[in-house]
């Protein structure tokens, strides 16, 4: 990608924040706070809502509106103690008014507002008893100058010391200074849809005239949300591209691959082939891979990644397998060693624990390509690490990876095809902003023969019924998980639960309960892990740490705390730990009451489906905007402008209207190709700038 030069154009909202009148030092780090370091970041602060202060006369107010009233000063009533309000009486021929101070009032009140004065008030009025009250009013002038109390208000998100209404002032500068920039959308796609142009929306954002205009549905609002998925999207799409023309081995489908299959004990599952016919097509095309293969905890992907494996070793080529800790690391290579050794594959297992000797032998066996394929944590991605001829980085659990440690293990061959895998359920909705420049394929069906888990919603009042049941399982051999939330400020606090947690179960269950948490250094916690694997603990107390990925088939219970707290998708994930064998699992959602009716609906959800999209699908329309799944760590960008559940239904538009965009002008050269380039410049999404995955 060629680097372009920042648009002249585009200077003014390049400009820092300083350079607006009234932003000195005092305030400048207080509106960086709530918008960002330039002038664009100001612009683009969406207002969070909007006032209206119609003037009045007391005798007509509604009670909990805002109102502008006109009064007069009739008498000050001080408190008795400094912790009481100071009170100012007001009359305006209609009715009295009382004006309220709780907090920062004394005798310059007096002052300011000597009985006698006439003034503009404006605020919330409410009832007490007889009496009609404006506590702190937002505004509180001299009657003579009522015209400097807007009637309508636009409120930006304030923060201590800086005050909507100061916002207000920065964000309509701002808007001064936005020059008019050329059409970067489809004008056909503007008029069909009645969106405005760029500037004419921004004008409109930050000068609502009802309710209506400051919702996310808006015109004015869904056009600039365009832009900005737009922006995004193009940037996906040419990272994709980019790594589409970068040549990488051509692999095939192999012989090895077919015994191996043929071998295992039972058939694939229908995704899996077609996953697997989608991976080999890549594969076999000349150009790198970036795929991501998405299937929920349990669906089997591991044996898929086993099987192209074997198609890179009959090529002579090598496969890097990376899990996020020791213990996944480990099953997965007591899963596919055996397998791939019956085809005279040699795997090697590199973990942080190797060292001496032993690590020396393996890193001889991967550098002389000997190994064909190596399973790892991060240590796989160390300098000391060398391959032969790596062809392939798979990836699991990618989303516990940053793009550079993937990037550093890509970097361990010449032109090395990624297969990334995730269990983090994405509705479909929003796979293309989180995963726009890779290719997906869903492992969307369960391998045959697993019972769901029965899952019950429980209130915690009846926690000790719980116990005594999860006794008399464990008493027959079962293993539990016992998931504490994190849920206060303190860390500390929490972790203090989880502890006390586990020193009462261990008393009430007289069995072995182990405990891990998020803190623990990840040396102990896999040893406790491994103490669970293999039995010699029942119960694993744990803060919501427990891998996604780690297989204990003999836990069949699942216990969650306060599961209220906890998003579904990561509900559902938990309950995925469980119902791994072929015996009966539970689930028990712990709950304080009383429920909110949306919360009840969620754990509802739950209880009904064991589709993780489903879920996550149906927990996106509950939830509504915000952060619904806690997307942003799975690389979900944040966005100033869309909101990814409210104007889901652009985001196909705009990956669409991206595609068609690099296929027809690929270097953006054209008249609307460079209108582009200004819209990547004015939002900073460029395709090297990107940090999610891949
Ligand atoms: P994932 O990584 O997607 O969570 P795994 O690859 O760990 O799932 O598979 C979970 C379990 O299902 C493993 O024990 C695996 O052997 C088994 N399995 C995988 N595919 C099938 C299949 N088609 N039929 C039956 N069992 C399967
Ligand atoms: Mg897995």
């Amino acid at each position: 990608m060629l680097s372009v030069m920042r648009p002249e154009i585009l200077f003014p909202l390049f400009a820092p924040i300083g350079t607006l009148k009234g932003v000195g030092a005092r305030v400048a780090p207080l509106l960086e706070k709530v918008a960002g370091p330039i002038v664009r970041d100001v612009l683009f602060l969406p207002p969070s809502g909007f006032v209206r202060r119609p003037v009045t006369t007391v005798d007509a107010v509604h009670e909990g509106e805002v109102h502008t009233l006109i009064v007069t000063v009739e008498k000050h009533q001080k408190p008795g103690r400094p912790d009481l309000p100071w009170k100012i009486l007001c009359f305006d021929g209609t009715g009295f008014l009382t004006i309220v101070w709780f907090k920062r009032h004394g005798e310059h009140l007096l002052k300011s507002y000597p009985v006698g004065a006439k003034l503009a008030v404006s605020g919330k009025v409410e009832r007490f008893g007889s009496e009609i009250q404006m506590a702190h009013p937002a505004y509180c002038v001299d009657a003579a100058n009522v015209a400097e109390i807007p009637q309508v208000e636009t409120v930006y998100p304030a923060t201590a010391g800086l005050p909507s209404r100061t916002i207000r002032k920065f964000t309509l500068e701002a808007l001064e200074r936005t020059p008019d920039l050329p059409e970067w959308c489809d004008p056909a796609w503007l008029a069909r849809e009645k969106l405005p142009g760029w500037h004419e929306a921004l004008v409109q954002l930050h000068n609502p005239q009802s309710e209506a205009d400051v919702s996310l549905f808006a015109r004015h609002r869904r056009r600039l949300a365009y832009d900005e998925l737009f922006a995004h999207q193009m940037a996906l799409a040419q990272r994709k591209a980019a790594r589409r023309s970068h040549p990488a081995p051509a692999i095939r489908a192999s012989e090895w691959a077919d015994a191996i299959e043929k071998a295992l004990p039972w058939r694939l599952t229908g995704a899996q082939i077609r996953s697997l016919a989608e991976v080999r097509g890549d594969l076999a095309s000349g150009e790198r891979m970036s795929r991501l293969l998405q299937g929920d905890v349990g669906a089997g992907k591991t044996v898929v990644a086993m099987l192209v494996m074997a198609d890179i070793a009959a090529a002579g080529l090598q496969s890097a397998f990376m899990a996020p800790t020791e213990i996944l690391a480990r099953q997965h290579f007591e899963t596919i060693a055996e397998p791939l050794a019956a085809q005279g594959i040699k795997t090697v297992l590199l973990t942080g624990r190797d060292k001496g000797a032993g690590r020396a032998e393996k890193l001889r066996a991967l550098a002389d390509g000997s190994a064909a394929v190596a399973v790892g944590t991060h240590a796989l991605f160390q300098d000391e690490v060398a391959f032969k001829a790596l062809a392939l980085a798979v990836v699991d659990e990618q989303q516990r990876f940053g793009v550079s440690q993937r990037k550093q293990l890509q970097e361990k061959g010449d032109g090395v095809h990624l297969l990334a895998m995730s269990a983090t359920p994405i509705p479909r909705t929003l796979e293309l902003t989180v995963y726009g420049d890779l290719d997906v394929s869903r492992i969307d069906e369960k391998p045959p023969g697993r019972t769901p888990v029965a899952t019950r919603a429980v209130p915690t009042p009846r926690l000790l019924e719980i116990v005594e049941r999860l006794r008399a399982a464990v008493g027959q051999g079962a293993q539990a998980f016992w998931i504490c939330p994190l849920i206060s400020e303190s860390e500390v606090a929490d972790l203090a639960a989880a502890e006390a947690r586990a020193k009462a179960l261990r008393t009430i269950l007289g069995f072995p309960v182990g405990l891990v948490h998020g803190q623990m250094p990840s040396a102990e916690k896999d040893a406790v892990m491994a103490d669970f694997v293999e039995g010699r603990v029942s119960v694993l107390v744990a803060t919501t740490v427990v891998e996604v990925g780690v297989n204990v088939p003999n836990a069949t219970i699942m216990v969650i705390e306060q599961a209220e707290r906890f998003g579904l998708a990561q509900l559902h994930q938990l309950r995925g730990r469980v119902g791994r064998g072929n015996r009966e699992s539970a689930c028990v959602l712990l709950y304080d009451p009383p429920l909110s009716q949306v919360a009840e609906k969620r754990l509802d959800i739950l209880r009904k489906t064991d589709d993780g999209f489903a879920i996550a699908e149906l927990d996106l329309e509950l939830r509504g905007g915000g952060d619904p799944l806690g997307l942003r760590q799975s690389g979900f960008p944040a966005y100033r402008l869309a909101d990814p559940v409210a104007h889901r239904d652009l985001i196909a538009v705009a990956a669409d209207d991206a595609r068609l965009v690099l296929t027809r002008d690929p270097q953006l050269t054209s008249p609307r190709g460079k209108a582009v380039r200004v819209l990547q410049e004015l939002f900073d999404w460029k395709p090297e700038g990107l940090t999610d995955a891949g």
